[in-house]
């Protein structure tokens, strides 16, 4: 019987079933196929030789050729060492065994040139190497397969278990053997000519044994565009399908209320910005296909304008819309917004929270269902099964990142077709990690914002000048500023933390005491009523600092308000310093960013701190988040998908990821259900990686 690559791993020559059983369970390896597609980490350079007097203290492995002159036994507590003295024509140094020191003294030969090859320790003044690899020079000149030698990974317990570094190259080798490397196509003639991509029997060959620099970056090339060009495709068939499928609400024309309001009503000009995402929006809505659009902008970039007018094309065409947002403050400052401009096209408007009366609710039920109600704005208030759409035709949901996908299939289940969703959010997800995890949304960006926003001067102090902090404070306040003094708010440390923010309050109000300063306090164990009468004072400018938890987070608009004062800076992640940041910088006056510290920072906290210190672009931010937490921590465990690749990497290989998804699109415009002959490789590969599941489980 001939071996084919869904063969399990006991068959292979070299592995038996006590290493089949340690490759399972320690590194997920079952199969032929999941052996080749184990990669290395890494490649010595065998190339090179050292010189003892050129050894540096923290060098990684080296390899250099020289002679044991002497052996010497050392007996401790801790047992017997046998140490041999080794030197070339540039000094001498130590080679160190605990194991095997019988058989080592028995074999080595005095006098005759070795070339040795491991990591060098410094100690007492002298070099030494632990248990080095060891051969005779003449040896090693014969069995020099391949001069970058791989390193695979492993795990303590392989070590332990005898299965070095050594022995998984061997293992590899009977591999290559067995199948006469000889491995199925998976990319398209196509595109390994226009790419000029190495074959994948190269590939797989140099990625394991390169025999040069060159080839083997080709080869890392080849199979990183391979992986993420078969995820793009998924991702980008996943959308085709969902267009094809799903039929949406196809608002044909843009109507009175659009035109009306964009010919006399609207407050500004928009932004370049602005005008494209909402043509692209258009155009998503004009089709027959239902819209999923996630709508990226940084904070204040003017999302919510651009929310209002999609939802007039809803009323336009005779549909209701409703736009939920995570927050009740958010909810109650999105509706007087809205409302005021709706009020100017006599459009029906309401907004439905935890805290709305029962009569409220009824009314609002009442016209919801009969259709008069136009807009509705709200919280999770709005998934109640209750709330009942006569005709919903465009849902658009404020700060996605709070809400489940569970949550927005209900919204979709409101109807007897789904309604058009926006999805905005104001924490910018790096493009590079959208595009892959987010392939199957559409995406819009406003890159922009609106015309004479100063920047936002930001600084970090450490606590100990706070004195000169609260100077400043005091002086913002004198000239008739607002000031916001923000505590980190963690869950799973809540009661310390709330203590932080009283004792912060406390020490403020001593501060800046009564009456000549008035202070307004939100946290999130207040209700909603006294948080709302709070928030007001502030918005009225009746108070001058507020005092809060994160609750402010998201959206809170007093552009009277010029700085920010964030305590504990260093506790908060990047993206939450960027969306307080965002609370100041909103009016015509110079806004100032203050981080606070304790003087002993992690590294991370050094880095969070001084790109916010340094940028103010989302995007970078989001970039830089992204390298400190990783993915995973960032789209959560939903998306983990994108974190088993094998060989790629989302962040290095941005590059790769670009151009692997122009290629997928580029063939799927062609040809969507990849039935031309040149694509047949494609659509094999793309079949035979969707059964194998347990192989490619990033395809999900
Ligand atoms: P976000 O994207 O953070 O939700 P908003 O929609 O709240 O931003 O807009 C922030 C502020 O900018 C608001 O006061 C809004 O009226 C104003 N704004 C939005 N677009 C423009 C524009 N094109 N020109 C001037 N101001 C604008
Ligand atoms: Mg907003």
């Amino acid at each position: 019987m001939s071996t084919n690559l869904q063969t399990p791993i006991d068959y292979l020559k070299g592995v038996g079933p006590n290493r089949a059983d340690l490759l399972r369970s320690e590194l997920g390896i079952h199969t032929f196929q999941d052996l080749i597609n184990l990669f290395p980490n890494r490649y010595l350079d065998r190339t090179k030789y050292y010189k003892i007097n050129s050894l540096q203290r923290n060098s990684a492995e080296v390899q250099i050729i020289g002679k044991v002159i002497g052996f010497k036994e050392v007996t401790q507590k801790r047992g017997k060492r046998l140490v041999g003295t080794f030197e070339d024509d540039t000094g001498r140094m130590e080679l160190v065994w605990f194991r095997g020191q019988k058989w080592l003294r028995d074999t080595i030969k005095l006098n005759t040139p070795y070339v040795i090859f491991g990591k060098v320790n410094w100690f007492n003044g002298v070099f030494s190497m632990p248990h080095p690899d060891i051969e005779l020079q003449s040896e090693h000149e014969q069995n020099l397969r391949s001069s970058m030698q791989a390193i695979y990974p492993s795990t303590e317990k392989l070590s332990n278990k005898g299965i070095t570094n050594r022995i998984m190259t061997k293992i590899m080798q009977n591999l290559f053997l067995e199948t006469k490397g000889r491995f199925e196509e998976t990319l398209s003639e196509d595109l390994i000519s226009e790419l000029k991509l190495l074959y994948k029997n190269e590939a797989l060959f140099n990625i394991h044994f390169p025999k040069n620099q060159d080839l083997l970056a080709r080869s890392e090339f080849r199979l990183k565009f391979e992986e993420l060009f078969y995820i793009q495709l998924q991702l980008i068939l996943k959308n085709l399908i969902h267009k094809s499928k799903i039929k949406g609400f196809p608002f044909e024309s843009v109507g009175n209320y659009f035109n009306t309001f964009y010919k006399d009503h609207l407050p500004f000009d928009l932004t370049n910005a602005q005008k494209r995402v909402i043509k692209e929006i258009r155009h998503d809505l004009g089709s027959n296909a239902q819209m999923n659009r996630l709508l990226q902008g940084d904070v204040g970039s003017g999302k919510t304008i651009v929310a209002f007018m999609s939802m007039l094309m809803a009323l336009d065409n005779g549909f209701q819309a409703c736009l939920m947002a995570p927050t009740e403050i958010l909810s109650v400052q999105h509706y007087n917004g809205l409302n005021e401009l709706s009020n100017k096209l006599n459009i029906s408007i309401s907004i439905l929270t935890g805290s709305s009366t029962t009569s409220e609710r009824r009314k609002i039920h009442e016209s919801l269902e009969n259709g008069e109600l136009q807009i509705l704005i709200g919280t999770h208030a709005l998934l109640e099964d209750k709330v009942k759409f006569k005709n919903l035709g465009l849902a658009i949901i404020d700060e996605q990142h709070r809400f489940g996908v569970a949550q927005r299939s209900k919204l979709w289940k409101k109807n007897t077709s789904p309604p058009h969703i926006l999805v905005m959010t104001a924490t910018p997800i790096p493009r590079t990690l959208a595009m892959s995890v987010y392939g199957d949304l559409d995406i819009s960006i406003i890159d922009e914002l609106p015309p004479g926003r100063q920047a936002i001067k930001t600084v970090h102090r450490f606590d100990k000048n706070r004195l000169k902090v609260l100077r400043f404070i005091r002086d913002e306040i004198e000239k008739g500023r607002q000031v916001y003094i923000v505590y980190p708010l963690i869950q799973e440390s809540e009661k310390l933390d709330y203590k932080d923010l009283m004792d912060g309050y406390e020490s403020i109000v001593r501060d800046f005491p009564l009456p000549k300063y008035q202070i307004s306090i939100v946290h999130g164990k207040m209700k909603p009523a006294d948080k709302e009468y709070e928030m007001q004072r502030f918005v009225k400018n009746e108070t001058q600092i507020m005092v809060a938890t994160t609750v402010i987070e998201v959206g809170v608009n007093v552009p009277n308000a010029s700085v920010m004062i964030i305590e504990s800076a260093e506790r908060f992640g990047l993206s939450q310093l960027h969306q307080l940041r965002g609370r100041v910088g909103r009016g015509a006056e110079q806004s100032y960013c203050i981080l606070m510290s304790g003087h002993k920072l992690s590294q991370d906290s050094k880095v969070r701190l001084e790109t916010m210190t340094k940028t103010s672009d989302g995007f970078e931010i989001a970039e830089v988040d992204l390298r400190l937490r990783g993915p995973g921590d960032i789209m959560g465990t939903q998306q983990s998908g994108i974190l088993n690749l094998k060989i790629a990497n989302i962040i290095k290989d941005k590059d790769i990821l670009q151009s692997s998804r122009f290629y997928a699109k580029r063939i799927l415009n062609n040809d969507p259900s990849l039935k031309l002959p040149e694509n047949k490789t494609i659509l094999h590969t793309y079949r035979q990686l969707s059964k194998y599941k347990n192989i490619w489980n990033y395809i999900s």
